[in-house]
């Protein structure tokens, strides 16, 4: 994650964006930040073709946008599965709340493995045994 942090702040000479309020979460920031390296590399396929850039200078910042483009990308990834991490660990904590709270544990827990299984189910969460229900 150290990674996209310490990468120069090529977003900042995007100069459209920064009147705009900055979503603070990581993933809308690299995205942002991605459409301004695809913005920049439109301006200097632009002024390519209109020839106000060298070939050589131009293949060259077009190699620094792409390479950037890709980092951005990538941690952007990271960040998405993080969140769906994080999300699932939510859930979870969640069910076993509602479970300590509204239910007796004992009935969910597996015959077979002595998983307790934190919302009511009829097959084990973890070994797929069936599970028989006390009777209330
Ligand atoms: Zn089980």
């Amino acid at each position: 994650m150290a990674a996209f942090v310490a990468m120069p702040l090529l977003a900042r000479e995007g100069a459209a964006t920064s009147s705009l309020p900055v979503d603070v979460t990581p993933l809308a920031d690299l995205k942002r930040r991605r459409l301004v390296v695809y913005d920049n590399l439109k301006d200097l396929e632009f002024e390519y073709q209109a020839g106000k850039l060298a070939a050589q200078d131009y293949q060259s910042l077009k190699q620094n946008y792409l390479g950037e483009a890709a980092t951005l990308m990538a941690a952007s990834q990271e960040a998405e599965q993080l969140k769906e991490i994080d999300a699932l660990l939510e859930r979870e904590i969640a069910g076993r709340r509602a479970s300590r709270k509204n239910r007796l544990p004992q009935d969910y827990i597996c015959p077979k493995c002595g998983f307790e299984n934190p919302v009511p189910v009829k097959f084990c969460g973890e070994c797929g045994a069936k599970i028989t229900l006390l009777s209330h």
